[in-house]
């Protein structure tokens, strides 16, 4: 799933290719990825964007008039981009906005499970959409930061990726933050010192800001990710050997050496499994 480094570079790449011609006609391209009837996407057309900005993993483009936002949520599989004119795209995208210039903005989505969602708002609409997320994780200090945890008594893992209690964060750099921090995934958000707060602030912010120099440079997951996913490889800071703890549908990435003063933490899914 796209998180908010991957999503904000594509912010900044389509911001100002969709604003450089009129709106010529937008339509979706399976009954599931329209999500709003009104507006109707009819009125979309003769307007112009006024670029591309983001709203945690939202991607949204606002007319130049002011009066309709495009939100876009990618779900997991989905993946925006732009064809210049002339250029061929994919055969059946989920979305298509046409420019008059001959431009195409596309969504596409692989596997069968079409989640992606696109919705066509007013701006008051958009923020009756959006008024549970939390407060963006890009932009962040220790104080908001503090609030966050103080507010919800939740293991650290599974309170950094909840959108409403910080929007832009998932699986992938829930992992990636809390190995920068040295702090274990399941401790209590409560129960931390205002030193161990500011650290989670900073390891945040640094871990974004990494990912999101890298994703502009145009590098993938492999060079993004350096613990996500890559249990059994070494620690990249100590050498140990990276660790695992299995969910349903995620898989939480730490080093013990590092992050848990050694302890390994139990695979909650074979847990289950024995009683
Ligand atoms: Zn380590």
């Amino acid at each position: 799933m796209p998180e908010l480094p991957e999503v904000e570079a594509w912010v900044r790449e389509l911001d100002p290719l969709v604003a450089r011609a009129r709106i010529e006609s937008a339509r979706p391209g399976h009954i599931a990825t329209l999500k709003t009837f009104e507006p109707a996407l009819a009125v979309l057309s003769g307007r112009s964007f006024a670029g591309a900005s983001r709203r945690g993993k939202n991607l949204l483009f606002p007319t130049d008039d002011g009066e309709l936002v495009l939100r876009v949520h990618l779900m997991s599989a989905g993946r925006l981009r732009y064809l210049t004119p002339g250029k061929k795209g994919p055969a059946k995208p989920m979305f298509t906005v046409r420019f008059d210039d001959g431009g195409e903005l596309l969504l596409t989505e692989m596997g069968k499970k079409k989640r992606a969602g696109v919705w066509l708002l007013t701006p008051e609409g958009l923020e009756t959409e959006l008024a549970h997320l939390g407060p963006d994780a890009l932009e962040l200090d220790a104080d908001r930061l503090g609030e966050v945890l103080s507010r919800d008594r939740r293991q650290l893992h599974s309170l950094l990726r909840d959108q409403r209690a910080l929007a832009g964060i998932g699986r992938a750099h829930a992992n990636e933050i809390l190995w920068e921090a040295q702090l274990p995934p399941f401790r209590i958000s409560t129960e931390l010192s205002d030193d161990e707060v500011a650290t989670l602030a900073r390891a945040t912010h640094d871990d974004l800001a990494r990912a999101l120099e890298l994703r502009l440079a145009g590098k993938g997951d492999k060079d993004v990710y350096r613990i996500h996913g890559r249990f059994g490889e070494p620690c990249p800071r100590c050498g140990e050997t990276l660790r695992r703890v299995d969910f349903e549908e995620h898989t939480i990435t730490y080093c013990a050496a590092c992050q848990t003063g050694g302890r390994i933490l139990k695979d909650r899914r074979l847990s289950r499994l024995l009683r």
